[in-house]
């Protein structure tokens, strides 16, 4: 498999990269275990000085970065802008946190001395997807850095240089040559790595297939894996919420990262007494949506990042039709000229969806929603939770009982009440069911990958 940046909004090819051979792979993984038998060694204060370096770099290279993702994968521009300030934002965090979750804890017993120590475990691997070329790396290495454990990422092969360029940045920020390395290499190399003894652990982020394939190579060295995947979010709208938030909120989430976003609002289940206002507030804001050049500022949805994407996208949505769905929304494009070869989709409001629909339980990565009508609060969280997924879940209403009631029922790793899902360095992150399972992000993030030690001195 070829690893090439294409821009997706003109389909030009803009750098192609070999992958590395086994020896080059080889020599990366010797440096990053001698490397580790020092850095764990490294101060708290040490490694948090270098995580500020980095915050302040990605401050600094903010307008290069953000551009380059934008070129790779094809988010909007200011999108792309407050990724890199989110990335900054988990480094000083963990910089600022990560001693006080990382120091030992004392536990009374009857020996005189008995703790948790929390040790790093050694490499990590990181396989990571193309949606959020940067923050989904940051999330997971600001954490495993401070830890005191050494990283190798696998990009998504059509972000070779984001993948790049993060490894750098990590390298000017100071700290040591094989704490951050990346790995050009395809997907298809992933289970031979995990298999190496000298790499300890794996984080995956992207489909459940990969998910999957991952799991089972990590579960036959024994080998600690999270995994964060696929999602179809409800976003449940009851009668007393605030309809015009709501449908405000509901597009943005829905159309975020060009709807190519693990935690977006992918189905809207809404109560039967709001649901035509809700239904045409949409399609209101889906036909103005401002579409083109992502690096316009004004541009609020781009193309999907690769051909494939949008081709199957497309396959899913005539799937959904073929078997009974309606088109409640189609729009067409009228592309600016230099878009006209890139892989845009027109925002489409699909109802009708009944649970015989294939694509019912499908995830659908791009701007495409599902809305369905409901007559009860219960007939909502069913519905919500008639799918394998469990990533995250949205919901709307001003009664404080019914708030409680989906807080308890929904079946998801997170519920955000008249908010939509956001993840925060602050707090964990994570899907249940064949969303995945570990968590990101907050302590629970930081504790995946350390050696939960437990000291008992008689
Ligand atoms: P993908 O194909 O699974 O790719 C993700 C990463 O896995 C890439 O680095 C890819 O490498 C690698 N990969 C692919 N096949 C593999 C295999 N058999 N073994 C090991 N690694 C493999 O994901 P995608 O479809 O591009 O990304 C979108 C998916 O990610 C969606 O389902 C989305 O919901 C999910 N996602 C989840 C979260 C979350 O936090 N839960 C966040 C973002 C995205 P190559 O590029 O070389 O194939």
């Amino acid at each position: 498999m070829v690893i090439a940046s294409v821009n997706p909004t003109t389909a030009e090819v803009l750098k192609t990269f070999s992958p590395l051979g086994a020896e080059e792979v080889d020599r990366a993984i010797a440096q990053a275990a001698t490397t580790f038998e020092t850095y764990r060694l490294t101060s708290f204060e040490q490694r948090a000085q270098w995580l500020e370096n980095t915050a302040n770099l990605l401050q600094q290279q903010r307008e290069t970065l953000a551009r380059l993702m934008t070129l790779e994968m094809g988010k909007p521009i200011a999108e792309a802008r407050a990724e890199i300030d989110k990335c900054a934002w988990v480094c000083r965090y963990y910089a600022e946190q990560g001693a006080a979750f990382l120091e030992p804890e004392f536990i009374p017993t009857e020996a005189s001395y008995s703790a948790i120590h929390y040790q790093p475990l050694g490499i990590i691997l990181a396989v990571m997807p193309w949606n959020f070329p940067f923050w989904q790396v940051f999330r997971f290495a600001a954490p495993a850095l401070m830890a005191g454990n050494v990283a190798l990422l696998k990009h998504a092969s059509n972000v070779p240089q984001c993948a790049l360029a993060i490894a750098q940045i990590f390298r000017q920020a100071g700290f040591p040559e094989g704490v951050f390395q990346t790995l050009l290499i395809p997907g298809s190399a992933v289970a031979d790595l995990v298999a190496d003894p000298r790499i300890k652990a794996a984080t995956l982020t992207g489909s459940e297939a990969a998910g999957t394939s991952l799991a089972q190579a990590a579960g036959q060295h024994l080998k600690k894996t999270v995994l964060e995947l696929g999602g179809s979010d409800p976003f449940i709208v009851m009668p007393s919420a605030n309809i015009s938030q709501a449908i405000a909120t509901a597009v943005q989430a829905r159309m975020i990262n060009n709807g190519q976003s693990c935690i977006a609002a992918k189905r809207f289940i809404v109560h039967e007494a709001v649901y035509d206002t809700f239904a045409e507030g949409i399609k209101a804001a889906f036909e103005s949506w401002v579409i083109g050049d992502p690096l316009e500022p004004t541009t609020q949805l781009g193309p999907l990042a690769t051909a494939a994407i949008r081709d199957e996208l497309h396959a899913q949505v005539e799937l959904a039709l073929g078997h009974g769905a309606k088109a409640f929304y189609r729009r067409s494009l009228d592309l600016p000229t230099q878009c006209r070869q890139g892989y845009f989709f027109g925002p489409t409001i699909l109802t009708e969806v009944t649970p015989n629909n294939p694509v019912f339980t499908q995830e659908l990565f791009g701007p495409v929603a599902m809305l369905f009508r409901v007559s009860s609060l219960t007939a909502a969280i069913e519905l919500a939770n008639a799918t394998p997924f469990g990533l995250g879940a949205s919901a709307w209403t001003q009664d404080s009982d019914e708030a409680e009631i989906l807080v308890r029922d929904l079946e998801a790793g997170a519920v955000f009440i008249n908010a939509m899902v956001k993840s925060d360095p602050r707090l964990p992150f994570g899907g249940i069911k064949t969303s995945g399972y570990g968590r990101e992000l907050g302590r629970a993030g930081l504790l995946e990958f350390v050696n939960i030690k437990t000291v008992c001195r008689a």
